[in-house]
């Protein structure tokens, strides 16, 4: 099975990514961009301050970080029959580059549905919190800063409304949790909704 955890910077996606993968016996837990060296190597070039890269170029990257993701470590491990845990996955490229950087939600869902090969996930969780709160978060972090802080607020605004009308799209696939709730909450409604007891 493909668990996708989404949101906006900020949200706690890799908290609670980290937190179900201690749940869930035997679930491998990943990232994007990342998770297999091409992709690790694709992240630096894409957070890379120093780089110009435009919204085209931007939107390919990572649909090529998530191709080989997909290749080398995601398929396999669904077809052992595993569950797969992916911290971000094609939702983060429709509501950043589609929807944040303007290219349309239907070009991105086109490159990335060749870049994966049509993979669906299964349930994804989104993280829902207010722009603002994320961005805070986010810049307390003291990661290096990366190309996206210098984006203006309405940027991240758009994004989170983007998350909000996919999952509006889908609520079969879609679980919206409210990312300002305690963790152990937030856990305890993930694993709910995933259909095992906490
Ligand atoms: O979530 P994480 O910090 O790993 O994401 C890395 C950076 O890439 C973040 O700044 C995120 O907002 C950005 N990103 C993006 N478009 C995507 C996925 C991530 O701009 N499709």
């Amino acid at each position: 099975a493909l668990i996708t955890i989404e949101g906006i910077d900020g949200a706690g996606k890799s908290t609670l990514a980290a937190a179900l993968a201690r749940e869930i016996p035997g679930a491998v837990l990943l990232r994007e961009p990342g998770g297999v060296a091409l992709s690790e190597r694709l992240r630096e070039v894409v957070k890379d301050p120093a780089l110009t890269v435009g919204p085209r170029a931007e939107a390919l990257i990572y649909a090529a970080a998530r191709a080989q993701l997909v290749e080398e470590a995601v398929r396999p491990a669904i077809e052992r029959g595993g569950t797969v845990l992916l911290d971000r996955f094609v939702d983060s490229s429709l509501a950043y580059q589609g929807a944040g950087r303007g290219l349309g939600v239907d070009a991105v869902r086109a490159i990335n549905e060749f870049a994966t090969g049509g993979l669906r996930p299964d349930r994804t969780l989104l993280l829902r919190v207010d722009p603002a709160v994320g961005r805070a978060r986010a810049a307390g972090r003291g990661e290096a800063p990366d190309r996206l802080e210098r984006e203006a607020d309405a940027f991240f605004a758009a994004i989170a409304a983007a998350y909000d009308e996919l999952a509006a799209g889908d609520r079969e696939r879609f679980v919206v949790l409210d990312a300002a709730a305690p963790p152990d909450r937030i856990l305890a409604d993930a694993l709910r909704a995933l259909g095992r007891t906490p």
